[in-house]
């Protein structure tokens, strides 16, 4: 054990246990002759005990989609507030056109930028969707052969 002797301070290699006094240091070998040796594996006092380790817990997949119709969603909230496309796309950084395709579902955008206009708009336009799991995809038409396999595999 490493560390410095809680007694005279010196950063020494080897720490001991001791009781002085009725208080467990950690001491250098010579300090530690001042107290009562006390076995290092012995639970030290409350309060004082060591950092435990987070359980960690594996998050379960989520991803934000744009909800269905969020094209209206987003043209009439931005008639509410009366402005134009032109100018929500100033708002929110974003070129007219882009605005204009959004509000057509032509575009679908991502989720910073979906965020970006949740924020600015106070609407609510993404949804929590469960994540694809891989494997769960399947060709339309039934079991995946060997062949479908290698072929997913490969467009990655
Ligand atoms: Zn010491």
């Amino acid at each position: 054990m490493e560390g410095e002797c809680e007694v005279c301070g010196r950063p020494v290699r080897r720490l001991v246990q001791v009781t002085i006094e009725g208080s467990v240091v950690k001491a250098c070998f010579s300090c530690s002759k001042l107290g009562t040796r006390v076995p290092m594996h012995k639970p030290r006092p409350r309060g004082t005990r060591g950092f435990r380790r987070k359980a960690h817990f594996k998050k379960p997949e989520i991803v934000l989609e744009p909800i269905p119709g969020y094209g209206d969603l987003l043209r009439e909230r931005r008639e509410e507030l009366g402005l134009t496309q032109e100018e929500l796309g100033k708002r929110i950084n974003e070129k007219t056109s882009v605005v204009a395709r959004l509000e057509a579902e032509r575009m679908t955008p991502s989720e910073a930028l979906a965020k970006k206009i949740e924020r600015h708009l106070g609407i609510r336009i993404l949804e929590v969707v469960e994540e694809q799991k891989e494997g769960s995809y399947r060709p339309s038409g039934g079991e995946l052969t060997l062949g479908d396999v290698v072929k997913i595999k490969r467009k990655r």
